[in-house]
């Protein structure tokens, strides 16, 4: 068991990305705290199922990742309730498609918020614990849209490389104590995310959603097909291990070659 006794938070990880990490690290022996919105009841039934199936530790926290205190207070409950968080994964994040100039700056606002701030509350909450350990292992879930443009996601792509330029700052300054941060780049997983984007470029372009997924989007993803979270998972262990130490300030893509190009 690659990670038994290290504690994890996940964000976002009530779907998606988020969730196949989280399975990814409890299977590796980590406890893990989800994250994330969605029915009470289906979320206590994951938390349950997980905890069963991998014999972890699974807790669960509501934060709002848009609201900083409440980012803050879930890292204090994560270190209450298994007594460190050693990992920490910024997953949450949320999309809005439209062209600059018709933006909302009310959307602009809130991805900003949960897809670049809450990563820079939650490392400040969670990095003085690290360092007193001297171990910790933070990845950040930015985006090819972290390393190029595609129009119409202003601000989905402006906060994903702002993450990856979080993630070489805090690499530098955790270099000698430890801990390392590393951003994954995914291409176009198949997840809620994505199907919601389908739907909308479908509505935009006008064609049906089966055009929208061979035309529009994986139109820039070389191997044609979508990536599975398990993929995302593996990696997210592999950085979380000790063997990965020696990895840090760097923005992995997981891309199917889309920024080969
Ligand atoms: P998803 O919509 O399936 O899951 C998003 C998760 O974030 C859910 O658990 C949701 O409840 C949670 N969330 C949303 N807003 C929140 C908030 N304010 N507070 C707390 N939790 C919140 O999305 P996904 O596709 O799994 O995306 C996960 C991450 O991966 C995101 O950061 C996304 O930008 C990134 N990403 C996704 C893809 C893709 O193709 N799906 C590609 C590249 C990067």
């Amino acid at each position: 068991m690659l990670l038994k006794g290290k504690s994890a938070i996940v964000t976002g990880s009530t779907s998606g990305i988020g969730l196949g990490m989280a399975r990814a690290l409890a299977e590796s022996g980590a406890n893990v705290m989800l994250n994330g919105f969605g029915d009470a009841k289906a979320i206590e039934a994951t938390r349950a199922g997980l905890a069963k199936d991998t014999g972890a530790k699974i807790l669960y926290s509501a934060a709002d990742m848009s609201k900083g205190d409440q980012v803050t207070a879930m890292v204090r409950a994560a270190e209450a309730g298994f007594g460190a968080v050693d990992i920490l994964v910024n997953n949450a994040g949320i999309q809005f498609v439209s062209p600059v100039a018709d933006f909302p700056e009310e959307k602009w606002a809130a991805v900003l918020a949960i897809d670049l701030s809450s990563n820079f509350v939650a490392i400040k909450a969670a990095l003085p614990g690290m360092q007193a350990r001297k171990w910790g292992r933070i990845i950040n879930v930015s985006s090819a849209h972290g390393l190029v443009g595609s129009p119409f996601k202003a601000a989905y792509v402006s906060a994903k490389h702002g993450v990856v330029g979080l993630t070489k700052v805090v690499a530098l300054e955790m270099a000698e104590l430890g801990i390392t941060c590393n951003a994954i780049c995914p291409g176009f997983v198949r997840t809620p995310l994505v199907e919601g984007q389908i739907d909308d470029q479908a509505k935009a372009h006008g064609i049906p959603r089966e055009q929208v997924i061979r035309d529009v989007i994986l139109a820039s993803q070389p191997n044609k097909r979508f990536i599975e979270v398990e993929e995302l998972g593996a990696l997210a262990v592999f950085l979380s291990s000790d063997m990965a130490r020696s990895i840090t300030g760097i923005a992995i893509p997981v891309d199917g070659g889309w920024t080969a190009r």
